[in-house]
């Protein structure tokens, strides 16, 4: 089953690349494992995945020592008393909602010599029950962030609300991109920012469609395992 639905995500993504006249090689597919067992995570490594994402730093501490060499992501959100650990295991974090949990990172990240890579998340949304940057306050959060040394600021994430169809979460995908650009264009970053992680399982075409770089899968690759 899984390497049946590995195929259907890959096509997918092939045929919206192709309308879309962008190349597929551009769109990374992170595999967020959650409640998938040792063997099903060795099952999609198998079948060429090499970016894994996890939304505990607990279960990947556990998953961590018994799989090969990857790249390992952290998607949910991260408490600062979890970021010395997270930057030990941790390729990107894509969940750095606060310039304080920035400011722990960078802390951990160089007291191991490390230049940690993160991304931003924003409340696209501004949902009350969501973590994230307000979008009105991100570009001088953003702007502080990036001057910290031991950090890599790779691009912004965001996590759309749910809803009836895919094509309404277009709005928030667009607004990300749209922020993203405007760092861009205003030079706010050192260097330009290059990744948008956004796009699940029920939306991640309508993500690819709207600039994403990186899609985070888990139901559309596991089935329903909660
Ligand atoms: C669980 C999770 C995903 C994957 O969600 P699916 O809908 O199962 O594809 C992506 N991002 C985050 C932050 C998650 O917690």
């Amino acid at each position: 089953m899984i390497s049946e639905n590995l195929k259907i995500i890959r096509d997918n993504i092939a045929a919206v690349c192709q309308r879309a006249k962008q190349s597929k090689d551009e769109i990374t597919i992170v595999v967020v494992t959650k409640t998938a067992t040792i063997e099903d995570i060795k099952e999609v490594i198998g079948l060429g995945i090499q970016d894994i994402g996890e939304n505990r730093v607990q279960e990947a501490t556990v998953k961590f020592s018994r799989l090969p060499a990857l790249k390992w992501h952290m998607v949910g959100h991260l408490q600062t008393n979890k970021a010395r650990d997270a930057v030990k295991l941790f390729s990107l974090i894509h969940s750095v909602d606060s310039l304080r949990l920035a400011m722990v990172i960078d802390e951990e990240a160089r007291k191991i010599n490390k230049v940690q890579e993160i991304l931003i998340e924003v409340n696209t949304s501004d949902e009350a029950t969501k973590f994230g940057l307000k979008p009105e306050e991100a570009i001088e959060t953003v702007k502080e962030i990036a001057s910290l040394k031991n950090l890599n600021l790779k691009g912004l994430m965001t996590i759309a609300p749910i809803v009836d169809k895919p094509d309404n979460a277009r709005p928030y995908f667009r607004a990300l991109r749209g922020l993203k650009d405007k760092i861009n264009e205003f030079r706010v970053t050192r260097d330009e920012l290059q990744v948008l992680s956004m796009g699940m399982t029920d939306d991640y075409q309508i993500a690819i469609e709207e600039g994403a770089t990186m899609v985070r899968l888990g139901r559309a690759i596991f089935g329903n395992t909660d």
